[in-house]
């Protein structure tokens, strides 16, 4: 069990995350490079844990968004390759050739920058250049990627190190995935051989490792199906979950108040929430501080001795009202369920993300400083 003193927090199995990365490992086959998303803290389950847990685990690469996760990284295990998903910012480049963190190019500026910068301290910059091919978020146009190649391969002090897309929405639209693809296939076609040929090519995101095997190439970038979530999506919606493929991540916290209310009562800021009749109210012990989204309001459940019970009135920012007018027996330090199982009910990210008008991405990565990641199940793996 959790430490009992915490108000609300966040527990994390490790079992389930390796057996998630070992499920990827047999869909994509022994060739295929992993590089495990790990950006906002590993999806809220906690950076350097993570990290760490994964060189254990089997992954290859990890991917980032700056240069402080790259750096935890290193701290954890320190030759661990590194690619920072996002275009760094002039003032990143030196510390990332001076780390040897790999640098997503779009434009033949950014090569110009890293190939004086990498002269200037004496090491080599490590590229992956980036093709866009319908993000429309980085990346160079697909007919002047051979151009852009040249360029890398004449300035000194550089090392292409790879060639990658992004999927826009490879849970949701096969038609536009499949453009996307064709684009891609067709830009990596006309690069002149030489200018590409150690590239390690990529594309696949947890939705193009489902759904778009065509573009496994020589790597793949999970990051929400590590954790043990499949993309919610039209394409996902008739996807059977794999019974290896679990979520990692729990987030629970404690009944502190319980109540009984008379009908018309109203509950919460804005009084958003009237009871109809005389109801019993529980008090919980977490809110948008600790990341429960505040458009959950009156609509997501929590599960309480194994039952559901919805959220009534707004959330605030350290508690949450639920109606528990059904539970038979129910007292103050009670454990509260927000994502993961209890008894024989489970309450998914993706679920709460539906109540919150968000998305699993999101749900994860809002949990927030002040909820403690508690690891466990990293002897059971
Ligand atoms: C975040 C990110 C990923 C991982 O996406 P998931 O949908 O979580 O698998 C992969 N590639 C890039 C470029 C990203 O920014």
């Amino acid at each position: 069990m959790a430490a009992p003193f915490h108000r609300c927090w966040a527990e994390i199995d490790l079992a389930a995350l390796r057996q998630n990365l070992v499920w990827i490992r047999q869909r994509v086959g022994p060739g295929v490079n992993i590089m495990t998303v790990v950006k906002a803290d590993a999806y809220g389950h906690g950076l350097k844990q993570i990290a760490g847990w994964l060189m254990h685990c089997g992954t290859d690469l990890f991917g980032v968004a700056n240069l402080a996760e790259a750096q935890a990284i290193r701290s954890v295990g320190s030759g661990w390759p590194a690619l920072m998903l996002g275009a760094s910012l002039p003032e990143e480049r030196e510390g990332m050739v001076r780390d040897r963190i790999m640098a997503t190019v779009s434009t033949q500026d950014e090569a110009r920058h890293f190939s004086e910068i990498a002269g200037r301290v004496g090491k080599t910059a490590l590229l992956h250049v980036k093709i866009d091919t319908g993000m429309g978020r980085l990346g160079a146009d697909p007919a002047q990627t051979g151009q852009l190649l040249r360029i890398i391969r004449e300035l000194p002090h550089l090392h292409l190190m790879g060639l990658y897309t992004h999927y826009a929405c490879a849970e949701d639209d096969e038609g536009f995935s499949e453009q996307q693809r064709r684009c891609f296939v067709g830009a990596l076609k006309s690069l002149p051989a030489e200018l590409a040929k150690d590239a390690m090519i990529h594309a696949n995101n947890s939705a193009g490792i489902l759904f778009e095997p065509e573009t496994t190439f020589d790597a793949v970038r999970p990051g929400l199906l590590v954790y043990g979530i499949v993309p919610p999506g039209k394409r996902s919606r008739g996807f059977e979950v794999p019974g290896q493929l679990r979520p990692a991540l729990s987030l629970k916290c404690r009944v502190s108040l319980v109540k009984d209310v008379p009908c018309g009562a109203a509950l919460s800021y804005g009084r958003s929430f009237v009871a109809p009749q005389a109801m019993r109210v529980a008090t919980i012990t977490a809110g948008y501080g600790d990341g429960y989204l505040r458009n959950g309001s009156n609509r997501a459940e929590v599960l309480i001795g194994g039952q559901r019970c919805r959220v009534v009135g707004r959330i605030t920012m350290d508690q949450t009202l639920v109606d528990v007018t059904p539970l038979g027996t129910i007292s103050s330090g009670d454990e509260v369920v927000m994502i993961g199982r209890q008894d024989n009910d489970e309450i998914t990210a993706a679920e709460l993300a539906t109540w919150c008008d968000s998305i699993p991405w999101e749900v994860l990565t809002s949990i927030s400083y002040r909820v403690p990641r508690v690891y466990r199940g990293s002897h059971a793996a």
